[in-house]
């Protein structure tokens, strides 16, 4: 048993103020691997006044003190990357080989955010007048259970590139990945209150910490739904919000693709990271014509895949990460089959020989309507909706009609006709024949899926102001 019974403010482990115990369940076996008690909001208070306190020295840091900084998170946290991968399997479900590259992802965010800042020139001239890039101040980081510390780690080290002191609110769901990550930044020698970590409830400690007026910043990854309340509430204090919200990503097959390789392809794009991925291609656009070859190529690819403990290194699939989703993606896949979808691999209830755990069908239904609920909704689990079109036209049209714009796929044995089909969908980035990332290229989406790009240089400036200074 576990009991994460500390928070980490002012460059210490700290017992709470707040008493609430939240149970942290293993999603394979339903059992109970430990307790965290949460914050409540005179905590978050404490942790605003540390990063307020420590904002004045730390924003003056040179370039190569931070730089320094950054390097050694890096190291203190891909020094625990065998314990992070054991607590993203255990207490999230994350299937081994993904929970092994986000450790290594969390830990290399520190060095893109190094290789950004010493790139970047924080004064410039335009036109007759110098402007400078100030950090935006102390700057909330609010993260989601599906990427824990891929998220507080890509978000802090932007932050700290920016000379922003931080306080970070993570998932209550993920404490004992938070818990790794802590110890690490503790290790890392970082001034005190740069970095601050409350565990908490997000109508509790994330409502403190997007109204409390000493806040300048915040940079939220999580459901659009809850992206609107943190907006609403940053409101009355102008707080410079950033939003990585949800999507509904489409992926796109050309009629000249290589179906064989692609459908595939497809399948683990939308089932990635056990279909709870923000950028999971979760709608597949085919030519109407070839329904039938994509449905059997489906139907092969998801029978190749396995459902099981995520600790199991030929798991592809592991189990949902908590109650809620499982009842969630349940839910979604009645709807599915009540509104008249075909359902050609997968279906309700969980899969054959389990008993316990959130796991729940790999599903795919083809003969989907762009209309209807389950190709228009973020279901958040491995279902995937076949949705045919008429030609290249049409399948703009229906990949676009979407109220999210996060990402999307495109296969195509003609990379230059793709890359023409990219350029007209309305989506914060696009990849081609396959899954692909740039740690330094822009990230967010358009329309409900975000406000704001992470990552690179875009992502460094949305924590800095700019000063324009004239002379007479
Ligand atoms: P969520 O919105 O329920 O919670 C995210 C975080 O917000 C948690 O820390 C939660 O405690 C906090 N929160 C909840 N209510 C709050 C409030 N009123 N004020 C302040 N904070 C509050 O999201 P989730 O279920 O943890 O994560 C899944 C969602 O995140 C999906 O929609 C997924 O698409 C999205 N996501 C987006 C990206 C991206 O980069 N666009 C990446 C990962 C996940």
């Amino acid at each position: 048993m576990r009991n994460i019974d500390h928070l980490y403010i002012d460059g210490a482990f700290v017992k709470p103020h707040g008493s609430e115990r939240l149970p942290l369940v293993n999603p394979a076996t339903e059992e109970v691997l430990g307790h965290v008690v949460l914050a409540d909001k005179e905590d978050a208070r404490r942790a605003i006044a540390a990063a307020r306190n420590a904002l004045p020295a730390f924003s003056r840091t040179t370039k190569a003190q931070r730089v320094a900084i950054l390097e050694r998170l890096h190291a203190a946290v891909i020094a625990r990357a065998e314990p992070l991968r054991d607590a993203t399997i255990q207490e999230y479900g994350g299937p081994v080989s993904r929970a092994s590259w986000v450790s290594q992802y969390a830990a290399q965010a520190f060095l893109d955010a190094a290789r950004t800042l010493q790139a970047y020139e924080f004064e410039r001239r335009v036109g007759s007048a110098t402007v400078v890039m100030e950090p935006v101040g102390v700057s909330v980081l609010i993260t989601p259970w599906n990427s824990s510390a891929g998220s507080i780690c890509s978000k802090l080290a932007m932050a700290i590139a920016a000379g922003c002191t931080t306080v970070i609110k993570p998932s209550e769901m993920s404490a004992l990945q938070t818990q790794i990550v802590a110890e690490a930044f503790h290790e890392a020698d970082v001034p005190a209150g740069v970095i601050n970590i409350v565990n908490g409830r997000g109508d509790v400690v994330g409502t403190e910490l997007s109204t409390n007026p000493d806040v300048a910043r915040i940079s939220f990854t999580g459901s659009t739904g809850t992206g609107k309340i943190i907006a609403r509430q940053a409101l009355d204090t102008m707080k410079r919000v950033s939003l990585a919200l949800g999507g509904k990503s489409p992926t796109i097959l050309l009629d000249d693709a290589d179906f064989e390789k692609a459908v595939p392809a497809a399948l683990n794009i939308a089932f990635q990271n056990n279909g709870q991925a923000c950028i999971a291609g979760s709608r597949l656009l085919v030519p109407r014509g070839r329904l039938t070859q994509v449905v059997e190529l489906a139907q092969a690819a998801v029978s190749s895949m396995k459902v099981g403990d995520p600790a199991d290194p030929a798991t592809t699939i592991g189990p949902m990460a908590n109650r809620t989703q499982f009842d969630r993606v349940q839910g979604y896949i009645r709807r599915g089959l009540e509104q008249g979808a075909t359902l050609v691999a997968g279906g309700p209830g969980r899969p054959r020989g389990f008993d316990r755990g959130y796991f729940v069908e790999p599903t795919v239904f083809a003969n989907v309507g762009n209309d209807m609920a389950i190709a228009q909704e973020e279901i958040f689990g491995p279902v995937l909706c076949i949705v045919t079109y008429r030609d290249e036209d049409e399948a703009v049209a229906i990949a676009n009609d979407s109220a999210f714009g996060l990402h999307a796929y495109v296969f195509s044995s003609d990379v230059l006709r793709a890359q023409a089909v990219a350029r007209r969908l309305e989506v914060g980035r696009v990849a081609i024949n396959g899954m692909r990332h740039d740690p330094l290229a822009p990230f967010g989406g358009y329309k409900q899926s975000g406000v704001g790009r992470e990552f690179g240089p875009f992502g460094l400036e949305s924590f800095l102001e700019a000063k324009t200074i004239m002379a007479a």
